[in-house]
C-alpha cells in the first residue's frame, strides 16, 4: 500500500461508493420500466432491445435495458435477476471487476452485461475457467440471448475449426482463456486471410477474474512445432553428471534454479579442455548447455517430475498428479533429460509463438470481470490492468462462521487434528469439503481418513465435467469431499446436493445440521485463495463454517520464514498451540509470500512487456501481409526483374501476390521464432551476462532491442532470396521444395504447472 498516499485511497474509496450508489439508483429507476418490459411480447423483445444503447449518454436506455434483462431472464430462464446481480451487470458494463460471493449468480450477471454490450454493437468474449463451464454457461444462458436476438456460441478443446469459426462470428462467445489464446496463436499459421479464426478482440468479460488476471496472468500459452532437439554435447553431459550438490553446485531455496560454485566451474572448465566458461567465446554457447545439463541432473527428478514410460520421458503435471501428455520442457531441457536417461532423442518443440495470459487480455479494448475475491486483488488489477473494482453486496447476508486458524507444531499432528475434526463433523451428517494444495496431499489425507473410518471422495477425475459434478454434490448430507485447487473452479455447491432447490427438504436438513463445513489444510500463498476456499460455504445466506489447519512446518513457513524459530507452548498431547498463538507466524509467512509474488509478477511483467510490444509489431505486419496487396507491391519494388519474368511466363498477378505473401510470411514467422529463442536464451543467462555491468533488466532490454532491430531486414532478405530461387508456377510457390515447409505437426500447451513447485509437499507424504 506504500505506493499510494492516504488521500488517493480516500479518493478511490469515495469513487467506488459513488459508483455503487449510482448502480443502486439505476436499478431503482429501472423499476419504472418493468411494466413496459412485461407488456412486450416475445416477438417484440428483439426490436425493443436492439433500440437500446446502454452506453448512450443522457438517456433512459440503460434503465430500460435493465428492465428488459430482468423480464427477459425471468421469461427465458426462469431466473428473475436479483437487484444485486443487476448492479453487478451495471458495473461490468462500466468495465469494472465486480466482487460477488460464490453462489450469488455471477453467470447471469455476466450474461446480462454481455447482452447489453452486444446490443450496443460490441463483440464480447466471456472467458470461463474451463471448457466445461464455457459450454455449460453458453447453453444455460442461450434462451436469454435468443429472446434478445443476440447470437451466442462457445469454443472448447473439442471444437473443430468450422465450429470455432462459427462461434467467433457470434455476438457473444464463451471460451476458456487457453482455447481463445490458442486460437490467437494458431492464426499465426494462416497464410490466407480467410483462414483466420479469431476476430479482432473487443470486449472480454472474465469469470473468476482474479484467478485468470492475477494468478494465471504470467502463464505462457505456447504454440510449438516439431524440430530435432539440440542435446548438450556428450562431454558436457558427462562432466555435469559427476558434479555434486554443495561442492560443485548449489540449488537455491525455492528449488527452481541451480548454479555452479567456483569449484564446479573450475572442474567443468578443466574437463572441457581448460576453457573459460565466462569468456565471450563460451558465455553464449557452452555455458547455456552446461546450465541445461545441470538443470536436467540437479533439478529434475525421475518419478517426481517425470516418469520414463515406453522409452519416453513423460512429464508429470504436479498439481493434478497425472502425466501431462502434451507437455514438454523447453530449451533443450527435454533433450538433456532424454540424454540423461540414455534414451534416444525425440523431436523437441520449437516455440513458434507464445503469449502470456496477461498479454492476451491486453489485446482487448475493454476488460472486465467478476470473482468472489476482487477487492483483495485490487492492487494487482489496478497496477497491471488499470482496472477498478466494485464490491456488490450479497443478496442475503452472509452468516458463515470462520473459525480461527488451528496451528500445530508439526505436520503429523496437523494431519491427525484434521482427521479428528473431520470425523467428528462427519458423524453429525454435516457435509465436509476439504481443500488441499495438491493431489499427493489429497490422497494421503483420504487414506488417513479411511483408516479412521471416514470414506472421502477424492477429486482425481479425468475431466472438468466429472470434477464439477463431484464438487456440485459436496453439499449432500454426509458427503466428505477432498479437492485440490478450489480457486477458479467456478462451481456452486448447493446444500442437499446439486439438484436440491433452496427450499427443498434436502437443503433444509443440511442447513439444520449447520450447512457445509469447509476445511483448509494450510494457508495458501495468498489470503485471497484462502477466502476463495472459505467462500464455498455459506452461499446465498446458508449457514456454514470454515476452519484452516496449519503447522509451523508447513511449506509456506519453510519457504518464506526459514530462519524463524517456532514458539513453544504446544499441547504436548495434540501438538496444537493455544488458539491465536503461532498464528502470527503463519500470517507473516503468508505476507512475505504475497509480497514476493507481487514482486515476481511486477518483475516478470517488466521482462515480458518489451517482447509483447515486439510481438504486436510482428502481428501488425503479419496482418498487413495477409489482408492487403502489399506482398505484390513489395515484390515489385524489391525484385522487379524476377516479377517481370514471371509475369511474362503468363502467371496471374493473383498467384504472384499469394506466392509473395507466403514467402514474406514464412520468413517473418521464422525470424520471429528465432527471436523468441534468442529472448529465452538471454533470459536464462541474463544474471551472468549482466555481471558487474548494468541492471539485468537494462541489459536484457539492450540485447533484445538490438536483436529485434535486425529482424525486419533479415526477414526481407531471406524472402527476396526465396522469391528469386523457389519455383513459382501457375500453381503458386513451392516452399516445401525449397526446404521451407511449414511445420505440419504443431501443438499447443500452457506452461501451467511449475514442475518444481510442490516438491516439499510430495516429499512430506512420500508420494508420487
Ligand atoms: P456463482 O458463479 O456466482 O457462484 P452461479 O452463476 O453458478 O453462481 O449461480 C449459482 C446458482 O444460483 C445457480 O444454481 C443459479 O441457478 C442460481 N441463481 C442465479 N441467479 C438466480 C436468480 N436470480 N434467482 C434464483 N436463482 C438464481
Amino acid at each position: 500500500m506504500g505506493r499510494f498516499s492516504n488521500k488517493m485511497w480516500k479518493v478511490l474509496g469515495a469513487q467506488s461508493t459513488r459508483n455503487q450508489s449510482r448502480s443502486v439508483a439505476l436499478i431503482e429507476q429501472s423499476a419504472a420500466f418493468d411494466e413496459w418490459a412485461q407488456g412486450l411480447s416475445d416477438e417484440e423483445f428483439p426490436d425493443a432491445a436492439l433500440a437500446l444503447d446502454v452506453y448512450a449518454a443522457k438517456s433512459d436506455d440503460r434503465a430500460k435495458f435493465i428492465a428488459i434483462a430482468r423480464e427477459g431472464a425471468d421469461r427465458a430462464l426462469g431466473l428473475r435477476p436479483f437487484d444485486v446481480q443487476l448492479q453487478g451487470a451495471d458495473r461490468l458494463l462500466e468495465g469494472d471487476v465486480v466482487e460477488m460471493a460464490t453462489g450469488e449468480g455471477k453467470t447471469l450477471a455476466g450474461a446480462v452485461a454481455a447482452a447489453g454490450m452486444a446490443l450496443a454493437g460490441r463483440s464480447v468474449h466471456v472467458i470461463s475457467p474451463n471448457d466445461y463451464l464455457a459450454r455449460r454457461d453458453a447453453e444455460w444462458m442461450k434462451p436469454f440471448f435468443d429472446l434478445l436476438d443476440v447470437t451466442v456460441g462457445y469454443v472448447a478443446e473439442s471444437s473443430t475449426r468450422e465450429e470455432r469459426r462459427e462461434a467467433y462470428a457470434k455476438d457473444v462467445v464463451y471460451g476458456s482463456v487457453n482455447e481463445i489464446g490458442f486460437d490467437v496463436l494458431r492464426d499465426q499459421l494462416a497464410t490466407r486471410a480467410e483462414d483466420l479464426l479469431s476476430p479482432k478482440p473487443d470486449v472480454a468479460i472474465v469469470d473468476e477474474a482474479d484467478s485468470v488476471l492475477v494468478d494465471e496472468a504470467l502463464i505462457p500459452l505456447v504454440l510449438a512445432g516439431s524440430v530435432k532437439g539440440d542435446v548438450p554435447q556428450t562431454a558436457i553431459m558427462e562432466v555435469v553428471a559427476r558434479l555434486r550438490e554443495g561442492k560443485h553446485y548449489e540449488i537455491d531455496a525455492d528449488g527452481k534454479s541451480a548454479f555452479l560454485t567456483d569449484d564446479g566451474a573450475k572442474l567443468v572448465e578443466e574437463e572441457l579442455g581448460g576453457i573459460d566458461l565466462y569468456s565471450d567465446a563460451h558465455v553464449a554457447s557452452t555455458l547455456p548447455q552446461v546450465n541445461i545439463a545441470l538443470h536436467a541432473y540437479a533439478l529434475v527428478e525421475r518419478d517426481v517430475h517425470y516418469i520414463v514410460r515406453d522409452g519416453q520421458v513423460k512429464l508429470i503435471n504436479s498439481s493434478r498428479g497425472r502425466v501431462a501428455e502434451l507437455q514438454r520442457w523447453p530449451d533443450g531441457l527435454q533433450a538433456a533429460v532424454e540424454a540423461k536417461e540414455g534414451l534416444s532423442q525425440t523431436d523437441s518443440g520449437e516455440v513458434i509463438d507464445t503469449i502470456t495470459v496477461q498479454a492476451l487480455l491486453q489485446r482487448y479494448a475493454l476488460v472486465c470481470g467478476m470473482t468472489g475475491t476482487a477487492i483483495a486483488a485490487g492492487e494487482q488489477l489496478r497496477q497491471f490492468y488499470d482496472l477498478g473494482v466494485s464490491q456488490i453486496p450479497p443478496n442475503t447476508p452472509n452468516i458463515r462462521v470462520d473459525q480461527p486458524m488451528r496451528v500445530y507444531d508439526n505436520k503429523g499432528n496437523k494431519v491427525a487434528g484434521i482427521v479428528d475434526y473431520v470425523r467428528e463433523v462427519h458423524e453429525t451428517g454435516q457435509p465436509v469439503l476439504i481443500g488441499t494444495h495438491d493431489v499427493a496431499e489429497s490422497e494421503e489425507l483420504a487414506h488417513m481418513l479411511k483408516i479412521s473410518g471416514v470414506i472421502a471422495t477424492v477429486l482425481n477425475a479425468k475431466n472438468d465435467a466429472d470434477e464439477a459434478r463431484i464438487i456440485a454434490d459436496a453439499g449432500t448430507k454426509g458427503a466428505v469431499t477432498v479437492s485440490t485447487q478450489m480457486a477458479g473452479r467456478g462451481t456452486d455447491i448447493k446444500l442437499g446436493g446439486h439438484d436440491a432447490g433452496d427450499e427443498s427438504p434436502e437443503h433444509d436438513e443440511v442447513a439444520a445440521l449447520g450447512g457445509l463445513a469447509v476445511v483448509g489444510t494450510g494457508l495458501h500463498d495468498t489470503e485471497r485463495l484462502d477466502q476463495q476456499l472459505r467462500g464455498r460455504a455459506g452461499r446465498q445466506g446458508d449457514p456454514g463454517t470454515s476452519v484452516i489447519f496449519a503447522s509451523v512446518e508447513d511449506p509456506i513457513v519453510e519457504r518464506h520464514l526459514p530462519l524463524k524459530r517456532p514458539p513453544g507452548g504446544a499441547d504436548p498431547e495434540t501438538g496444537e498451540f493455544p488458539r491465536g498463538k503461532a498464528a502470527d507466524m503463519l500470517d507473516s509467512a503468508q505476507r512475505v509470500a504475497e509480497g514476493g509474488m507481487l514482486e515476481t509478477h511486477a518483475n516478470t511483467w517488466r521482462y515480458n512487456q518489451l517482447v509483447n510490444q515486439q510481438r504486436d509489431l510482428v502481428m501488425a505486419r503479419r496482418h498487413t501481409l495477409l489482408t492487403s496487396d502489399r506482398p505484390l507491391t513489395d515484390f515489385a519494388d524489391l525484385e522487379p526483374e524476377r516479377l517481370a519474368e514471371l509475369r511474362e511466363a503468363g502467371i496471374d498477378d493473383d498467384v504472384l501476390e499469394q506466392a509473395a505473401r507466403e514467402a514474406f510470411l514464412y520468413h517473418l514467422d521464422r525470424t520471429w521464432a528465432e527471436h523468441l529463442a534468442f529472448v529465452s536464451e538471454v533470459q536464462t543467462t541474463i544474471h551472468l551476462r549482466a555481471l558487474g555491468r548494468q541492471s539485468p533488466l537494462d541489459e536484457f532490454h539492450r540485447l533484445v532491442i538490438e536483436e529485434f532491430r535486425k529482424l525486419p531486414d533479415e526477414a526481407v532478405r531471406r524472402a527476396r532470396q526465396t522469391l528469386q530461387e523457389a519455383e513459382i508456377t501457375g500453381d503458386g510457390i513451392d516452399l516445401d521444395d525449397a526446404d521451407l515447409g511449414r511445420n505440419t505437426l504443431t501443438w499447443t500447451y500452457m506452461v501451467h504447472d511449475n514442475p518444481f513447485a510442490t516438491k516439499g509437499m510430495a516429499n512430506m507424504f512420500g508420494m508420487i
